[in-house]
C-alpha cells in the first residue's frame, strides 16, 4: 500500500479554522494511507525554550509564561472540539505542564539552562499538536492514530544536523505499524530518541527533517510540506514584496536557498528526499487550490537564477599578509583552528594572489573565530608577515541561485550591475565552481534593499520603470488615459514594463506597491480612502524610486515653479524626469546647469520635448544640429497656439478684443488671457531653445514685447476684456497697416546668438511660410550654415492635451530606448 507525507508547519496549526483547513486537507487527499507530520502551534516551541531558559536564569516570570502557554493550548482545544467533550486532552495539557515544571524546578535549582533539560520540554508543542489533530480527524470520521516519534525515531545528536539510525528507527516503525493499523497516523514532527532513549531534537525547524525521514522510511511517492505561502518562492516575499511562486526547482537548488535563508524550507529535508529520489512540493493550507512548488532531481524551467535568499549577523573576517604567499597548508591551518573552535565557516573567499583569504562566520562566533586564528598564527603576527585580523560584523550574505547560471555567462555582471545601480556596495565575493550560488556579503543595513534589486534584475524586464506621475490633470490625465491603452503591447511586443506606482494632484496622492491600474486610475483616485493622502513629494519621490524596479521617473505635469524645482534632487537620485513644464529650463540659468549637470553624474536621464511645441520635434530637431556640428544662425517661430489662433483670425474685421474674448470662451486662451499677450509664454521657450543652443539666455536680459496695453495689467479678467476694446483701434491700424503692403501679423520668438533674442509681434510677407498656418499651429524655423538658402521648418499643431500627452509619452518610451529597450 503506498503512502504519502504531508507535514504540517506552525502557522498550518495557528488556531482552530487553520485545523479545519488541514482535516479537510487530508479528508480530500485521496490517498488511503496518510503520515501526517506536524509542527507545535506557532510560536509554541519559542515559549517552550523560553521557559528553560528563564528558570535557568531564575527569572521569577517563569511561572507567568508556564501559565500563558498552558492557556493558550488549552484555548486552541476547546475552540477546536467545543467546551464539551475533550476534558481528556485538557486533563492531558494539565499533567504535561506539571511535569514541566518539574524540569523548570531542576534548572532553577541549577542555576542553567541544560541541553537535556531543553530537549525534554522544547518538543511538548509537537505532541499537543499530533493529539488534538488525531481527535479532531477521529471525530471527522477518519481512521487515525498518533504516534509519538520518540518511540521509533532514533537519532545520534551531531554538531549540524543529527544522524539518523535507519535501520532501528525503520524496524521500530515496522512494529508500530503492525500493531496500528489506520489509515492517518499523526506523527510528531521535530522531537526524536537518542540512542540511550532520551528525548532530543532535530534542531530549530526540524519539522521539515521528520517528515522526510519518515517519508524516506514509508517509502511513499510524494513528500507534501504545507505552510503559508504558495510555495518557495523567488525571495522572501517579506522582503521583496515582487517575489514570484515558483513552479519548480532542483534538490540542489532547494538546498541552497534553504541554506541560506529561505526558511520555507528546512536544508536537511532534502537528504533522504535526495537519497529516495522523492519529491517534495510546498503548498499552501490556506489556499490549497494552488499547485505550490515541486522539488525534484531536475527543474524545467529555463530561468538562470530561481531565487535569492539572506542571511543576516555574519561576521566577514578577512586575513592578509605575505605570509600566505605560496606557502602550502595556510588554509588548512587557518580553518583547522577555526574547526577545533566549534566555529562554522559559511563562505570563504581567496583571491589568486594569495595575499588575503576572507571568510564569513556567524556574528556571534566572531571572537572565537578570531582568537582561534590568531593563536594559530601567532608566530607569523610576530615577525610582521601577517596583518592584524580584521573583522566586520554587521554583516549580512546574498546569494543568488540557481542550476542555470552554471554556462550562462553575464550572471554575475547582471547580479552586480542591479547592486551597483542600488548603491549597495559589496564587500566580499565567493562563487562555487557549481556555478549554483554567486553569494556577496554586504552591509546589514543594505540587505532589503539589495535583496529587492538583485531580484528586479532578474525577474524583472530590464525596461520596468517604477513611475510617478505629478499632475493628473488635462495633460496627465490624458497621458494615463494613453498609457492604459499601451501597456499591455509594450510589454508583449518590447519588454518595456511601465508601472505607474504614484499619481499626486495638488492635495493628494494615491500609491502602489505593485502598480495602480490605469484603467481605473480616475475612481481610484476619487476613493477618499482607497490609499489617498495628503500629496507629500518626498515621499512620492523615495516611492517611486523603489530598489524592487530597475529605473525610476518621474513625470511633472503641473506648470508648477516649486515642483520644477525639485527636478534637482530626483535626478541627482538617479530619478529619470520628463516634463512639458517649462518653469524649470526657463528659471534661473544656474539651476538649468545644475539640472544638466546632476542628470550626467547620476546617469539620469531628463526630457523636455513638450515644453515648446508640445509634441511637434522643436528641441530634439534643434539638439541633432547642434550635436552634429551645424552652426544655428536663427531660430524664428509661432510658438503659442493661443496668439497663433488669434493672429490667425485677426485681419480686422472682426475687432481685436472680441477675438480674444470669443477665443476664451473656446477654452484656446489661459482663463486670464493676461497670461497668453503677456509674451511670458513664448519668452520661456526662447529660453529653452537658446540654452539648448548653448547660450545663456535669460528671462531678465531679453526684450519682450507684449500685447498687453499700458494700465491693463491689474484687475479682473472681465475688465480687461471690456477696456482691451479702447485700445481696438491701435490694432486695426497695426493689421490694416501690414494688409497694405501685403503682410500678416504673427506673434513670434526669436533666437538668434548675435542680435540677441526678442518676443514681438511682427509682420511676414504673404508667401512666407509663417503666412499659411491655421487654426493652433506652431511654426519654427531654423536657419543655419546646413540649411541656409531655404529654412528648415517644423510645422503643426503645438498645444492641446492629446498632442502634448502624446509628446510626453513619446519620451517616456524615448527613456525606455535610453535604458535598453528596442522600440
Ligand atoms: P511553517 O510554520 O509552515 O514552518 P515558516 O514560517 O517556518 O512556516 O516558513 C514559511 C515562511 O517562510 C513564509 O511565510 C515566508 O514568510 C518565509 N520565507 C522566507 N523565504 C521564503 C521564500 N523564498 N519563499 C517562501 N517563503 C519564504
Ligand atoms: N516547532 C519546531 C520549531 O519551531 C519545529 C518546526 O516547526 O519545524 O523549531
Ligand atoms: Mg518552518
Amino acid at each position: 500500500m503506498s503512502w504519502i507525507a504531508h507535514k504540517f508547519g506552525g502557522t498550518s496549526l495557528a488556531d482552530a479554522d487553520a485545523y479545519r483547513a488541514v482535516t479537510r486537507i487530508i479528508e480530500s487527499s485521496g490517498h488511503l494511507k496518510q503520515a501526517v507530520i506536524v509542527s507545535a502551534t506557532a510560536g509554541m516551541t519559542d515559549g517552550l525554550i523560553e521557559l528553560v531558559s528563564r528558570a535557568g536564569r531564575r527569572d521569577s516570570t517563569t511561572e507567568e509564561l508556564a501559565e500563558v502557554l498552558q492557556a493558550r493550548q488549552v484555548a486552541l482545544v476547546e475552540s477546536l472540539l467545543g467546551e464539551a467533550g475533550p476534558h481528556d486532552l485538557i486533563a492531558r495539557i494539565y499533567k504535561d505542564f506539571a511535569d514541566i515544571e518539574d524540569v523548570l524546578r531542576a534548572s532553577s535549582v541549577m542555576g542553567t539552562a541544560l541541553e537535556n533539560a531543553i530537549a525534554a520540554v522544547a518538543g511538548f508543542g509537537e505532541v499537543w499538536s499530533a493529539r488534538l489533530l488525531t481527535t479532531h480527524l477521529s471525530r471527522a470520521g477518519m481512521s487515525a492514530a498518533m504516534l509519538d516519534a520518540r518511540e521509533v525515531l532514533v537519532v545520534t545528536p551531531a554538531e549540524t544536523t543529527p544522524v539518523v539510525d535507519w535501520e532501528t528507527s525503520a524496524s521500530n516503525l515496522g512494529s508500530w505499524l503492525a500493531e496500528n493499523d489506520h489509515d492517518v497516523v499523526v506523527i510528531t514532527g521535530f522531537i526524536a530518541s537518542d540512542p540511550t532513549g532520551a528525548p532530543t531534537t532535530l534542531g530549530r525547524n526540524g519539522s521539515d527533517y521528520s517528515a522526510s525521514i519518515f517519508g524516506s522510511l514509508l517509502e511513499v511517492g510524494e513528500l507534501i510540506i504545507w505552510t503559508d505561502v504558495d510555495g518557495v518562492m523567488s525571495a522572501d516575499p517579506r522582503l521583496v514584496p515582487q517575489a514570484q511562486v515558483l513552479d519548480d526547482l532542483s534538490y540542489d537548488e532547494a538546498m541552497e536557498l534553504a541554506y541560506f535563508g529561505a526558511r520555507v524550507i528546512h536544508p536537511a529535508t532534502m537528504t533522504p528526499a535526495i537519497r529516495r529520489g522523492i519529491p517534495v512540493t510546498i503548498r499552501n493550507t490556506f489556499n490549497p487550490s494552488a499547485p505550490g512548488t515541486r522539488i525534484a532531481p531536475r527543474s524545467h524551467s529555463e530561468m538562470p537564477v530561481k531565487g535569492f535568499a539572506s542571511i543576516s549577523d555574519m561576521a566577514l573576517v578577512n586575513l592578509e599578509g605575505t605570509a600566505m604567499i605560496g606557502v602550502p597548508g595556510i588554509s588548512e591551518r587557518l580553518f583547522g583552528s577555526l574547526r577545533q573552535a566549534g566555529v562554522s565557516v559559511v563562505m570563504i573567499s581567496q583571491g589568486s594572489s594569495e595575499h588575503s583569504i576572507c571568510f564569513a562566520v556567524p556574528e556571534s562566533q566572531a571572537d572565537a573565530a578570531r582568537t582561534a586564528v590568531e593563536g594559530a598564527f601567532a608566530a607569523e603576527r610576530q615577525r610582521g608577515l601577517l596583518q592584524d585580523l580584521e573583522v566586520t560584523v554587521g554583516c549580512t550574505i546574498l546569494a543568488a541561485v540557481g542550476d542555470g547560471m552554471s554556462g550562462t555567462p553575464g550572471i554575475a555582471a547582471r547580479l552586480f550591475g542591479s547592486l551597483v545601480r542600488a548603491g549597495v556596495n559589496v564587500k566580499a565575493i565567493a562563487q562555487g565552481s557549481s556555478e549554483r550560488n554567486i553569494s556577496v556579503v554586504i552591509d546589514g543595513a543594505d540587505a532589503a534593499r539589495a535583496l529587492r534589486a538583485a531580484h528586479a534584475g532578474f525577474y524583472l524586464s530590464r525596461q520596468t520603470l517604477s513611475i510617478g506621475l505629478i499632475g493628473p490633470g488635462h495633460v496627465g490625465g490624458t497621458l494615463l488615459d494613453q498609457m492604459a491603452r499601451r501597456l499591455e503591447s509594450l510589454v508583449e511586443d518590447f519588454g518595456v514594463d511601465l508601472r505607474v506606482r504614484a499619481i499626486a494632484s495638488s492635495s493628494s496622492m494615491v500609491l502602489d506597491e505593485h502598480r495602480i491600474d490605469l484603467e481605473r486610475w480616475r475612481e481610484r483616485f476619487g476613493e477618499a480612502g482607497a490609499g489617498t493622502m495628503p500629496t507629500d513629494l518626498d515621499l512620492l519621490a523615495d516611492y517611486v524610486h523603489t530598489e524592487s524596479v530597475p529605473h525610476a521617473a518621474i513625470i511633472d505635469c503641473t506648470a508648477n515653479a516649486d515642483v520644477a524645482m525639485r527636478y534637482g534632487d530626483w535626478l541627482a537620485k538617479g530619478i529619470h524626469v520628463i516634463t512639458p513644464n517649462k518653469k524649470a529650463n526657463s528659471g534661473p540659468i544656474d539651476y538649468y546647469r545644475t539640472l544638466q549637470e546632476s542628470a550626467r553624474r547620476a546617469d539620469a536621464h531628463y526630457f523636455y520635448e513638450t515644453t515648446v511645441g508640445a509634441a511637434l520635434p522643436v528641441i530634439q530637431t534643434l539638439r541633432d544640429l547642434v550635436q552634429t556640428g551645424d552652426e544655428v544662425h536663427r531660430i524664428e517661430g509661432v510658438f503659442s497656439g493661443t496668439l497663433s489662433y488669434l493672429f490667425n483670425s485677426f485681419d480686422g474685421s472682426t475687432p481685436f478684443s472680441e477675438i480674444v474674448r470669443a477665443a476664451r470662451d473656446k477654452g484656446y486662451t489661459e482663463p486670464d488671457p493676461r497670461e497668453d499677450l503677456s509674451g511670458m509664454d513664448v519668452a520661456r521657450k526662447v529660453v529653452i531653445l537658446s540654452r539648448e543652443m548653448g547660450v545663456e539666455a535669460s528671462l531678465e536680459d531679453m526684450v519682450i514685447e507684449g500685447l498687453i496695453p499700458a494700465g491693463l495689467e491689474e484687475g479682473s479678467v472681465e475688465d480687461f476684456l471690456d477696456r482691451l476694446a479702447d485700445h481696438d483701434q491701435e490694432m486695426l491700424r497695426v493689421v490694416e497697416e501690414a494688409r497694405s503692403s501685403g503682410k500678416v501679423l504673427r506673434f513670434v520668438g526669436i533666437i538668434d546668438p548675435e542680435a540677441g533674442c526678442r518676443v514681438s509681434l511682427r509682420s511676414y510677407d504673404a508667401d512666407h511660410p509663417f503666412a499659411r498656418i491655421r487654426l493652433t499651429d506652431n511654426i519654427v524655423t531654423f536657419q543655419t550654415a546646413r540649411y541656409s538658402e531655404n529654412p528648415l521648418v517644423v510645422q503643426g499643431p503645438g498645444a492641446g492635451p492629446e498632442v502634448t500627452a502624446g509628446g510626453v509619452f513619446a519620451d517616456l518610451l524615448r527613456l525606455a530606448n535610453y535604458l535598453g529597450a528596442t522600440l
